[in-house]
């Protein structure tokens, strides 16, 4: 028997409508309990984590992320990568499907999922909607749902025909599952690198409109309206990384409307506009591309109003001499999982006074809950033992070489943090102690 206990600690469950002081005790892998300071002192627990001055919270869900392995063990290993996520207070992760190959298949799925990959926390998977993201031909969905798939993607590309996004989100509603959609019209973005606008102009760059993105949210909004016509189903649309302000009024719309949709904003988004691309710097390029100012503070309104569900990090790493080439050549992404509570707390919580525990409903709670987790994203008792604490006062400067990941393409190093990590214990197993 294993356990582990939680001393003095604020903790923070939204689920269960829980912030107050509280001590918590692990048992076996799960919530044993959770109760007012003090009741817990004749327990003899195996460990004790002094959580004085820090938030108990339900360990963090990021529903994007980009590991890189099979293919690309250069970048990202699946081991390094969910070591990156423990120390950033993640107990589950997402994988995305663009890996070497696309991970379209059960036996690619159940490769990634084997105990030898070194995952450190809860891994899961969503594969490619269709073979190879090639967007003809839709993947086994119910072979693959089987096998363990939360949902399906074509991240780092769209599912731009109609058809087969009506196929694959018709086909996802009966498995209960969502189709994320990476919304981006390509027939509007080839040979651009960065959002359109002065900067862009500047720099002599090729731009994406935020046509491009809201284009695509609203067409998948039009096909739920139909979908639930037409076959009496309600399927799901989750918008990965929403990026500008007409798609996010658009998902506004499509919630008051009563549509399933659930979206996930990225910390660079609600951080950083396009000014941060200054002199072509590449750890500043990503797709979707940093956006204008009204763009981010609609990231951040979407994500104090309930509009935006989740902050997903599309942690996306890339090696030192990929990053190093012309602005154009130079693949999209940055890495974000170490970085995303301190982003959180700085620019949402104390920046704009977003309440601890709606940080927590969008990095635990909302994403467990748009892949219907069942028992994690909570602490109630029986629940998994995934907890993150933290340290919501720390003010430090995250340092890129320090990172657990093998890449360090990042736009915040040496960027002012709030909030610090402190241990992460999941299913149990103390995975992070800073
Ligand atoms: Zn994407």
């Amino acid at each position: 028997m294993s356990e582990i206990l939680i001393l003095g600690g604020r903790v923070v469950d939204p689920a269960s409508g829980l912030d107050a002081e509280r001590d918590v005790l692990l048992r076996d892998g799960r919530v044993a309990a959770v109760e007012a300071p003090g009741t817990l002192k004749g327990v003899a627990a195996a460990e004790t984590v002094d959580a004085a001055g820090c938030v108990v919270a339900p360990g963090f869900v990021d529903v994007h992320v980009h590991l890189r392995e099979p293919g690309q063990t250069y970048k990202e290993s699946i081991a390094t990568g969910t070591a990156a996520a423990a120390a950033g207070g993640f107990t589950t992760v997402v994988a995305m499907p663009n890996t070497v190959p696309v991970n379209d298949s059960v036996a690619g799925l159940e490769w990634m999922l084997d105990a030898a990959r070194g995952s450190v926390v809860k891994l899961l998977t969503m594969p490619a909607a269709t073979m190879g993201s090639m967007g003809m031909e839709l993947t086994d969905f119910t072979a693959l749902r089987k096998a363990g798939a939360v949902g399906f993607t074509d991240d780092g590309k769209p599912v731009l025909e109609d058809d087969a996004m009506r196929v694959a989100l018709a086909t996802a509603a009966r498995l209960g599952v969502p189709v994320s959609q990476h919304a981006e019209d390509t027939r509007l973005t080839g040979g651009c690198s960065m959002n359109a606008g002065p900067v862009a102009f500047r720099l002599g760059l090729r731009g994406m409109t935020v046509e491009a993105e809201a284009r695509i949210v609203e067409r998948d909004i039009r096909l739920l309206r139909e979908i639930e016509k037409a076959e009496g189903l309600k399927p799901h649309l989750h918008v990965q990384h929403v990026s500008t302000a007409r798609a996010m009024e658009a998902i506004r719309a499509a919630k008051r409307e009563g549509l399933h949709v659930t979206c996930e904003v990225a910390p660079h988004h609600f951080t950083l506009t396009d000014e941060a691309v200054g002199d072509y710097d590449t750890h500043a390029k990503m797709n979707p591309p940093l956006r204008a100012e009204v763009d981010r503070a609609a990231m951040v309104a979407g994500l104090m109003d309930g509009t935006a569900d989740c902050i997903a990090t599309d942690h996306a790493p890339h090696a030192a001499h990929e990053k190093e080439q012309e602005f154009e050549r130079a693949p999209n992404g940055i890495t974000g999982l170490e970085t995303a509570l301190g982003l959180a707390l700085r620019v949402l919580h104390r920046g704009q006074g977003m309440t601890l525990a709606r940080v927590v409903e969008l990095m635990s709670v909302n994403p467990a809950r748009a892949i219907s987790l069942d028992g994690r994203g909570t602490l109630r008792a029986g629940s998994y033992a995934d907890v993150v604490v933290f340290d919501p006062a720390a003010e430090w400067n995250f340092h890129a070489k320090d990172s657990r990941s093998k890449s360090r393409n990042t736009p915040f190093d040496r960027a002012a943090m709030v909030g610090r990590v402190r241990t992460t214990i999941c299913e149990g197993r103390i995975v992070f102690r800073g």
